[in-house]
């Protein structure tokens, strides 16, 4: 099956505002949350509208969308990756649409999505062009399995905090000449957990989480270019009381190539030939990535002159075509020379004059007589 577009998704346009994508992302949630909907695909049709909102409504992420499309934002897509804790964030998000709202009260027990990550992953040349399947280990903070995150030893459960009695916050009250002052504060006693763990699980020290190095495998798609970013879903760090993993970025750096530069999909190198080929015309034997390809160089050709290998460069991220490699050539003047060599060099200077000067640059000693006279 192939992925919407996530603006075809959510029915708004390409300009679309924050604020619109909001307002429709909210109407289709209702409309096919499975809990409320009878359409046999409406689970589906939640989670494509979930992503796609999930995207469009991060505006690092909706740029990265615009700008390489399925493949480059979303890296791994969602498919693969723990559905439990997408469809878990999507009961937070709707729990939250119903129930919250902006300016409210922070419930503390209510789930809160993890932190999300970065990785800085070093790629050669190649391995940007033709892309690369590999396992990456980072450490991060996931729930404790002891405990199932709740800090406590196992065969005892936290308690509500007796000071907030669970609320997380402390009011505190204050007289002053002009009345009295309310103010709220962060409970100290549970840190505003609202919750007391008296006997403390061995494993994570009462926290609930444990830091871990995990093995994740990542996908580098080919053409992926320098500074350009993976995300993948799901693989930040845990969520907390139960709210949705954070994601992880991968970002690329491309280890520089000596003979190959690179400007986005198309690849630029130097051939340096002789007088004598440039001259009477050779076929060279240019590399490229893909392998070597045979370049006619027509007898007088100029050095600095581009040739263009269609199709040699870089394939495009997104999939669409491939680059091309630019080989420009660079006549070489002889440093080193015999006796024998210099002698028919000054022959062939002898028998040809300036002629090639002045065919290539019309007239090009009369114009410099002309600015001999001037001076
Ligand atoms: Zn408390
Ligand atoms: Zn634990």
């Amino acid at each position: 099956m192939s992925k919407r577009d996530y603006y075809d998704v959510l029915g708004v346009g390409k300009d679309a505002s924050k604020e619109e994508i909001k307002k429709k992302y909210r109407k289709l949630a209702r409309q096919y949350h499975p809990d409320v909907s009878d359409e046999a695909d409406a689970a589906d049709k939640f989670k494509e509208v979930k992503e796609a909102y999930e995207v469009l409504s991060d505006q690092q992420k909706r740029a990265q969308y615009d700008q390489f499309g399925h493949a480059g934002a979303q890296g791994q897509g969602f498919g693969g990756f723990g559905g439990g804790a997408e469809d878990f964030g999507g009961f937070g998000d709707i729990f939250d649409m119903f129930f919250g709202g902006g300016g409210r009260r922070r419930d503390p027990n209510a789930p809160r999505k993890g932190a999300d990550l970065q990785y800085t992953m070093n790629l050669s040349f190649e391995d940007a062009i033709f892309g690369k399947d590999t396992d990456i280990q980072i450490p991060k903070e996931e729930e404790c399995e002891t405990c199932d995150g709740s800090g406590a030893k196992p065969g005892t459960s936290p308690e509500t905090c007796p000071h907030c009695q669970g609320s997380g916050q402390l009011n505190q009250e204050q007289n002053t000449p002009f009345g009295r002052v309310v103010n709220r504060r962060v409970c100290h006693h549970c840190q505003g957990s609202g919750q007391i763990v008296k006997d403390k699980c061995n494993s994570c020290g009462g926290s609930g989480r444990v830091t871990k190095r995990k093995k994740i495998h990542v996908n580098i798609p080919a053409g992926i270019d320098d500074g350009m970013q993976i995300r993948i879903a799901g693989q930040g760090e845990a969520g907390v009381n139960g709210g949705p993993a954070g994601d992880l970025f991968v970002v690329v750096r491309v280890q520089p190539h000596e003979f190959y530069d690179r400007e986005g999909d198309h690849i630029f190198c130097e051939m340096p030939v002789t007088f004598a080929q440039a001259a009477l015309g050779d076929e060279l034997e240019v590399p490229t990535v893909h392998g070597k390809v045979k370049l006619k160089v027509p007898a007088g050709t100029q050095t600095g002159k581009t040739f263009r290998l269609k199709g040699k460069g870089a394939p495009n991220v997104r999939g669409h075509a491939h680059g091309d490699q630019h080989v420009k050539i660079r006549v070489v003047t002889p440093q080193k020379l015999t006796d024998r060599q210099k002698e028919l060099i000054r022959e062939f200077s002898e028998i040809s004059g300036n002629e090639s000067i002045d065919e290539q640059h019309g007239n090009f000693f009369q114009k410099m007589k002309r600015a001999f006279k001037g001076e």
